[in-house]
């Protein structure tokens, strides 16, 4: 395991993603996420820290929790550790788009070597997150996808297993929002810059073009409404009959009061 190819494919004077290093535990368990990541494509980057790094796949439908439907997983590059708490946007270069914190927690494997059970291709683990618990499996597979992209031990399947935490609900669908800001993608992007794509969009054609599109306005919108809140004087109706002020302020309000004052 190392993070070579993770830092040859980025710039870090570009991206906000962190750097980060090998980070081994001490004898705290195994942290995992999952990111729903918009780039040129929508989908879901699965990551189970392991010795050292986050083992990472990504699922383009997302996990599912019915054990009929086995989503395809394709093995990336390792992550620093410190990646599993980033949310963002990436401006440009590999990756380029908005990442969310849709799910973390802990992970413990169900077999005794992790390591024998990667090279074997079946992998078979316990999730403690938000969203994601219960047995799961993720099995290598040579199938209809081997070749395609370079190899087909890239190739895995993520494969909830029947317990109390399977069922029928459309998990991504049910709780698409983060776990770590609460906030959707335009939220996230708000947060930033959401002119960041004038020119040059990570996705522009397709379901991921119109959502990114979608999403940019929505981002706009919002940060302009924040804009025009904090400009906003006290309103009429938030006085009280004799004309006072409600004790309750908020803090915009407490603030227009200190300007009004200043007047
Ligand atoms: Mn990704």
């Amino acid at each position: 395991m190392a993070l070579e190819e993770y830092k040859r494919k980025r710039d870090f004077k570009k991206t906000p993603e962190p750097e980060g290093q090998i980070v081994k535990p001490k004898g705290r368990e195994r942290f995992f996420c999952v990111q729903k990541h918009l780039a040129s494509h929508l989908h879901y980057d699965f990551r189970l820290e392991h010795d050292g790094v986050l083992l990472s796949w990504a699922v383009p439908k997302g996990p599912s929790l019915d054990p009929k439907t086995k989503r395809l997983a394709m093995k990336v590059e390792d992550h620093p550790v410190a990646y599993g708490e980033f949310e963002g946007v990436i401006p440009e270069g590999y990756g380029a788009g908005i990442v969310m914190l849709w799910d973390r927690g802990t992970w413990a494997p169900e077999v005794e070597d992790v390591g024998a059970a990667l090279k074997k291709g079946d992998l078979k683990f316990t999730l403690n997150g938000f969203k994601l618990k219960g047995s799961w499996v993720l099995v290598r597979t040579g199938g209809r996808y081997a070749g395609a992209r370079g190899g087909g031990d890239r190739s895995w399947l993520l494969i909830k297993h029947r317990d109390d935490w399977a069922g029928e609900l459309d998990i991504t669908e049910f709780a698409p929002r983060s776990v770590k800001s609460d906030g959707d993608f335009e939220d996230i992007l708000a947060e930033d810059a959401p002119a960041v794509w004038q020119t040059n969009r990570p996705a522009k054609g397709g379901d991921a073009g119109a959502m990114l599109a979608e999403i940019i306005e929505r981002a706009a919108k919002l940060k302009a409404d924040r804009a025009t809140t904090k400009d906003t004087k006290v309103q009429p109706s938030r006085r009280t009959a004799s004309g006072a002020l409600p004790r309750r302020t908020t803090r915009n309000t407490q603030k227009s009061q200190r300007l009004q004052k200043k007047k």
